[in-house]
């Protein structure tokens, strides 16, 4: 135990520095390469000599320090391969440095970002330097100290030196120990201070060696407890299939196919017993809203070893998380989407729960999916993967249809609890809602029904703030953000008006900025209006609100849940945060306010969206003795979404919308890439775009004996971004390696488009 590890030490490197000796440039006949990537947007990889002194340490996966572009400015990149055959090259500059003892990737992780790379269109240094942690680059929570032992041969040269005192001192604390000592270790022990150790090691008695330690402790323990839950007869056999995958060795892609309440948790669990029995870990991937203590609870009840991988953790907590991972310590990994890149190393299983949530793809560069990453992962691991879900995407679906993978079905609700009824309220008809009220007859009914049998409801609105528009009756405007196209949001408690895109705000206008006549209305209905209807309806009642603004404070959400869990919220409103995976027995009532906020999306896939929605939140009551029901308010009642949502029918949606889709030509049965452009200057733009077209045409649109469809250029659904405006480009063919090629054929033109910047999306879920 290093009890002075925590205090200032003077024993760093910078203290203490040596005299650097350059490396010595050895026979050519007998070079080293390194291949190296940088975080950069450009495709290429460059060659560098590996300097001697670094040979023995330097493996592909290292970072390096190496001179790079204009000035030779030294910069960080990542030796992805080693090579003895000279490229065909001219004048090799030398790596400089090494920045890690050990590579922080393996050979599987660099087989897989360099797949990232290429499947998204990016560098491969940018895919490694996105799934590296920072943390983990900084060695956050570590530091680098000098320890000191004998030098070889010491005793010789003992015979002609004098020692004084303190030194001898020095050398008699070495020589009782066989590791090198911390330098704060040693001074205490011999009691000397700095010079007498330098005196020592220039006189070539002593010899130091960084060495880098832990400032403090980062682990958890797991809480144990085998209570152990019957399984029923569907989980039972989907647990069996699964285990027999994972004893073939073959990777298999599952897809857990059951209604919201079904067990499906319990299934991971079963089968990452088995995991964990033979030695091996699992990745479970969860949406970040779903990392509550509820569900981290039920993992570290189940395993002795859990590592928690959410968005609030530290540097040095990740960086912890990560070596432990990498040794093999940790069974179970739970976390968001980056934990796809978890080093594991001898993974058995990947699990991602609600397969279909969007927040799996990432919207900046890497623009991965992790369920993506996670088939990739698998396939080369040659381990299975369980995809969960009650609403699967159309993508997944259409691939067990077509037997690419395998459905196992969790029909049943456990305990026979039967799926919640769901009523659709046409709002059209609705005196009250048509004078800008949230809640119409129907709703007002059930939740004092609700109520008076003591159940819990809780209400669904996708809109933060206390009303989405300013609108100006005289000139027929709303109060727009003047970065950006959008609407600027009123937010009542807050007294402002907020764009939702840039965060630019004002104090709230009183009369219209357009034609200066006063009186502007509030259209339409956000949360924090919501929450001023219901206590004015209900008084008496305790009301939470949660959405992104009550919930700002680390922890918030939480004690939210908590007191909710309680009973001593009694309605509980908000944003998609409470749509997902809340499980409260005492919920009788669910109301959707506004199902056509998401039906009206501009997006092809607004329709899935809506019917997982609904069935989302029906999954959020009738889980207790108690009951429940669900309220939907639309006016679209005879939307196939709403419609097959009610009845619970998910196959016969997805039937449907399948169809529909194919009709269109839109994904499952094209992909889709999107190509975003933006610039200060909208002519630019946009004849930027022209020309990524005009280049694609040129080279040919027919491929692997398909057409690939070009849609635009486009201003995109928001077209102006923070200033910029914006163009799109969408590009539909049924094979992604076709999409790639084409932008590829094109990409050498970007740097003439500078100053416009491009983006390019593959699979984008977001058509902003
Ligand atoms: P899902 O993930 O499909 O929504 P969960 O795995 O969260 O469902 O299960 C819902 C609840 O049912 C949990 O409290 C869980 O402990 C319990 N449960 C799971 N399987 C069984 C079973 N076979 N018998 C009884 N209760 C079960
Ligand atoms: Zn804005």
């Amino acid at each position: 135990m290093q009890s002075s590890a925590q205090q200032p030490s003077l024993f760093t490197p910078e203290d203490l520095p040596e005299v650097s000796t350059p490396w010595e440039i050895v026979d050519s006949e007998d070079q080293l390469y390194a291949e190296v990537v940088f975080n950069l947007p450009m495709l290429k990889s460059y060659h560098y000599l590996v300097p001697s002194g670094l040979r023995d340490n330097i493996r592909p996966g290292s970072r390096v320090r190496v001179p790079f572009g204009t000035g030779q400015k030294l910069t960080q990149g990542y030796c992805v391969s080693l090579t003895r055959t000279r490229p065909a090259h001219r004048n090799f500059k030398s790596i400089e440095s090494l920045l890690d003892v050990a590579p922080l990737v393996d050979a599987a992780m660099l087989r897989l970002t360099r797949w990232i790379s290429e499947e998204y269109l990016c560098s491969w240094g940018q895919v490694l330097d996105s799934v590296i942690p920072a943390g983990v680059k900084s060695k956050a929570g570590t530091r680098e100290l000098l320890h000191f032992e004998l030098a070889e041969g010491y005793e010789t040269r003992l015979t002609t030196l004098k020692l004084s005192a303190t030194q001898q001192r020095i050398v008699d604390v070495l020589r009782s120990t066989t590791e090198p000592m911390a330098g704060d270790e040693l001074t205490s022990l011999a009691e000397c201070g700095l010079s007498p150790l330098q005196t020592l090691r220039n006189k070539g008695i002593v010899v130091s060696t960084k060495i880098r330690t832990w400032s403090k402790s980062v682990s958890s323990a797991g809480e144990n407890d085998t209570s152990a839950i019957l399984l029923n007869r569907n989980q039972h056999s989907a647990v069996t299939r699964v285990i027999e995958s994972l004893a073939s060795g073959k990777s298999e892609t599952f897809l857990l196919y059951g209604v919201t309440g079904s067990g499906k948790t319990e299934v991971y669990i079963r089968v990452i017993e088995e995991v964990v029995r033979y030695g091996r870990q699992a990745i479970v991937l969860v949406p970040e809203i779903s990392l509550t203590p509820q569900t981290i609870r039920r993992f570290r009840k189940r395993f002795a070893s859990v590592a928690v991988l959410h968005s609030h953790l530290s540097d040095a907590e990740r960086h912890s998380y990560w070596q432990q991972i990498a040794r093999g310590q940790v069974q179970v990994i739970v976390g968001a989407r980056s934990a796809i890149f978890a080093p594991a190393p001898n993974l058995g299983l990947v699990v991602i729960d609600e397969e279909h949530e969007t927040s799996f793809k990432q919207d900046s560069t890497p623009r991965y999916h992790a369920r993506e990453v996670a088939r990739q992962r698998v396939r080369d691991a040659g381990i299975p993967l369980i995809l969960g879900s009650a609403t699967p995407t159309l993508e997944t679906w259409l691939r067990g249809i077509r037997k690419e993978e395998i459905v196992l079905s969790l029909p049943y609700r456990v305990a026979q609890r039967p799926l919640p009824p769901v009523m659709i309220v046409d709002t059209r008809n609705d005196q009250s809602l048509q004078k800008g009220a949230s809640l119409g007859r129907a709703m007002l009914v059930a939740m004092r029904e609700s109520l008076a049998k003591k159940g819990q409801i809780i209400l669904f609105l996708n809109v933060r703030g206390y009303s989405p528009a300013l609108f100006c009756r005289a000139c027929g405007q709303s109060v727009r953000c003047p970065d950006c196209d959008v609407t600027l949001t009123y937010h009542k408690q807050r007294q402002i008006a907020l764009c939702h895109s840039c965060e630019y705000s004002i104090d709230p206008p009183t009369s219209c900025p357009n034609c200066g006549k006063p009186g502007l209305l509030f259209l339409g209905q956000g949360t924090e209006r919501l929450e001023h209807e219901v206590k004015a309806r209900f008084p008496g009642v305790s009301v939470l609100r949660m959405d992104s603004d009550t919930m700002q404070q680390k922890g918030s959400h939480d004690r939210a849940l908590e007191s909710f869990r309680q009973g001593e919220v009694r309605i509980l409103l908000g944003t998609q945060m409470i749509a997902k995976g809340l499980d409260f027995p005492n919920v009788t009532l669910v109301g959707v306010i506004d199902a056509d906020t998401s039906l009206h999306q501009p997006d092809f896939r607004a329709s899935e969206r809506t019917f997982q929605l609904i069935a989302q939140v029906a999954g959020r009551t009738g889980r207790g003795e108690l009951g429940g029901k669900v309220l939907v308010q639309t006016a679209c009642p005879d939307q196939p979404a709403i419609l097959y949502a009610a009845r619970h029918d998910y196959a016969a949606f997805a039937r449907q919308e399948l169809e529909h889709r194919h009709t269109l030509g839109y994904p499952p049965f094209v992909r889709i890439l999107r190509i975003i452009l933006r610039g200060e200057i909208e002519a630019d733009v946009e004849k930027a775009a022209e020309r990524i077209r005009l280049g694609m045409e040129s080279k040919g649109l027919e491929r692997g004996g398909m057409l690939a469809k070009i849609l635009g250029p486009a201003p995109c659904p928001v077209a102006r971004l923070k200033k910029y405006f914006r163009y799109q480009l969408q590009i539909s063919h049924p094979s992604g390696e076709v999409l790639g090629q084409l932008w590829r054929d094109v990409e050498p033109v970007a740097p003439e488009l500078v100053p416009v910047e491009i983006s390019v999306d593959l699979d984008p879920i977001s058509f902003r």
